[in-house]
């Protein structure tokens, strides 16, 4: 099962005494929107316009990734038209989910079946994961800046920490230490069997 506030909260003080994580990687992205000038933290200077670049299977971009097929370490879940992934190592939320569509479609192109099979397997898999103990909520995202294949992501936050909440959530998974691998395991193990006992196949 997840950690507790209290385990979380002794795993960031094992790794930073007074609180203060390191600053993560995502400080130096471009998307980043804050910089320190003089010491105060401030909005970066917004650049001018200039043509989107294309994404990963558009025409012009990289070739899309996800229609090769998903390594299978990576593939919690399946069934015939979807697939639920993880990142191959945990991360400093308790999970982090991504839901893909098996054909290459995007979000917006879904037929009223696929569309109604997305709500029914967000709706269950929010549930699963709400409620498992120690965590507080999942956030469910589609943003698909980068890749134009379809996927959903389910941020599922600890529970009782005020900080962490909102779309904030997302940067508190760059900044806290990874969750323990034993932990991390166990509750992919336990979404994916109880996922598929509605269909589809468990793989964690
Ligand atoms: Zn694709």
């Amino acid at each position: 099962m997840p950690e507790s506030a209290d385990e979380v909260y002794a795993r960031v003080l094992a790794a930073a005494a007074d609180g203060r994580l390191p600053v993560p990687a995502m400080s130096s992205w471009d998307i980043y929107p804050w910089e320190s000038v003089c010491g105060a933290v401030v909005p970066k200077q917004l650049r001018a316009p200039g043509t989107e670049q294309p994404r990963e299977g558009e025409p012009g971009g990289k070739p899309c990734w996800a229609c090769d097929g998903f390594s299978p370490e990576r593939i919690v879940w399946e069934d015939e038209h979807w697939v639920l992934t993880s990142e191959p190592e945990p991360s400093g939320l308790p999970l982090v989910l991504v839901l893909w569509t098996r054909e290459h479609y995007d979000v917006g192109d879904f037929d009223d079946e696929h569309a109604a099979e997305l709500g029914r397997i967000a709706n269950r898999l929010v549930r699963i994961v709400e409620a498992m103990p120690g965590i507080g909520r999942v956030h469910v995202n589609r943003w698909g800046d980068g890749s134009s294949h379809s996927h959903v992501w389910f941020f599922a936050r600890p529970q009782g920490f005020d900080q962490i909440k909102g779309s904030y959530a997302v940067e508190w998974d760059e900044i806290l230490p990874p969750v323990p691998q034993d932990v991390w395991r166990a509750d992919l193990h336990t979404v994916a069997t109880k996922l598929a006992n509605w269909g589809g196949t468990a793989r964690a």
